[in-house]
């Protein structure tokens, strides 16, 4: 008989319908649940550590340290990125999709990297004050020294690589993320005057969001599922953003659109590659979130095809990053697809036989597929906006 195997310890869900709905409508889950105990008579478990349903992106954060003191200039730094990760993470889960960032090369007592040393001018340390997010010339030089002494550097291939030095806030490119002592100055939360965790968070997934081949959503990132983003809205008022986007786009404001085009709109406004901020605080309107809405499926938005190009590049450039591969499967696809988001294929049975580890994914579009029997472990995901059924042949 056929049978499927949902492999993974995941406290997140692994099937979502479209936002609005309830999770409880989804038809597979009790089905699996029913069929797994039957599978797991019969396989051997894999090791706990060999798949956890998510696929990692392994993340490596240098601070550059003050050649003249020989010591980073900020305190509680550590704490801070170590936030950060959870944050992000609570962003990712809103996509579905099983990516989760994780902190690589941390010291003994869990610190983040430290390079260069005390009187360094050469080393590391030669780049503590110099721009590395304006100029390129700059960013190809460090890279290609950083890849040339990578212990001094402490240049990981296996990991998104972003460094600290003491320029002005951050950007990507060059194959490597670089990022600012700025941005760690300080935590109100721990009662000090500055950044947020969320706003260090809000930071380096928009960066990593660069690394895994997204662009910004303005002026046009070509994306399906955003509006055209004129940018040009200042501060964090939501009502002034939206008309911005909607006026620009439709010339009515957001009040006169379609739901359609509200989706759009409020996809653009809280995306995570725009440079609105609608997932901060603002004291000018005297808003302040709860962390319901801040980490909340509405604010800091990826959107399904954002996540799609994101998932390629993950599959593709940058599988030196992760843990595992997604193969995309689409009942609605032509035969000879390949498992990317273009060229999906178009039955489970396919999607199953071209992942190989228990780290893999295979992403069920809304759709209704044959069931198939499965001879190792991995997980099946299915994408946001519809329902994806499984039926016995
Ligand atoms: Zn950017």
């Amino acid at each position: 008989m056929a049978v499927i195997w949902p492999v993974t310890n995941s406290t997140e869900k692994q099937f979502s319908l479209n936002r609005g709905a309830s999770r409880k409508q989804f038809p597979i889950r009790n089905f699996i649940r029913c069929l797994v105990l039957i599978v797991l008579a019969g396989l051997p478990l894999r090791q706990a550590s060999a798949a956890d349903g998510f696929i990692w992106l392994n993340v490596s954060v240098k601070m550059i340290v003050d050649p003249a003191t020989g010591q980073i200039p900020t305190t509680n730094s550590d704490a801070l990125l170590n936030e950060s990760f959870g944050l992000m993470n609570r962003w990712l889960a809103n996509t579905w999709r099983g990516y989760r960032v994780r902190a690589a090369d941390l010291d003994t007592s869990g610190n983040f990297k430290r390079i260069g040393s005390l009187n360094d001018t050469t080393g590391p340390g030669k780049w503590y004050a110099i721009d590395l997010k304006y100029n390129v010339t700059n960013r190809q030089q460090f890279v290609t020294q950083a890849q040339a002494n990578k212990t001094q550097f402490g240049w990981n291939d296996y990991a998104i690589n972003i460094y600290i030095n003491n320029g002005d806030y951050s950007s990507e490119g060059e194959g490597f993320i670089i990022s600012a002592y700025n941005l760690l100055l300080d935590d109100l939360v721990k009662g000090r005057s500055g950044a947020f965790g969320y706003q260090v968070a809000g930071n380096l997934l928009h960066e990593i969001g660069h690394f895994m081949g997204l662009g910004h959503t303005f002026p046009d990132d070509g994306f399906t599922d955003t509006a055209p983003d004129p940018n040009t809205a200042p501060g964090r008022n939501e009502t002034a953003i939206r008309n911005s986007i909607a006026l620009t786009n439709w010339s009515m404001n957001y009040s006169s659109l379609t739901t359609d085009r509200k989706i759009l709109v409020d996809n653009t406004a809280n995306n995570a590659m725009s440079y609105y901020q609608l997932f901060y605080d603002d004291p000018a309107q005297s808003k302040v979130l709860t962390d319901a809405e801040r980490y909340g499926p509405t604010r800091f938005v990826i959107t399904e095809r954002q996540m799609d190009w994101w998932t390629d590049y993950a599959n593709g450039n940058n599988s030196n990053v992760t843990t595992g591969v997604t193969k995309f499967v689409d009942a609605a696809a032509a035969s000879g697809g390949n498992g990317t988001s273009a060229a999906p294929f178009n039955t489970l049975a396919a999607g199953v036989t071209a992942v190989t580890g228990g780290a893999d994914i295979v992403l069920l579009r809304p759709g209704t597929y044959s069931a198939t029997t499965l001879t190792k472990p991995l997980t099946i995901r299915v994408s946001r906006p519809g329902a994806a059924v499984i039926i016995r042949p």
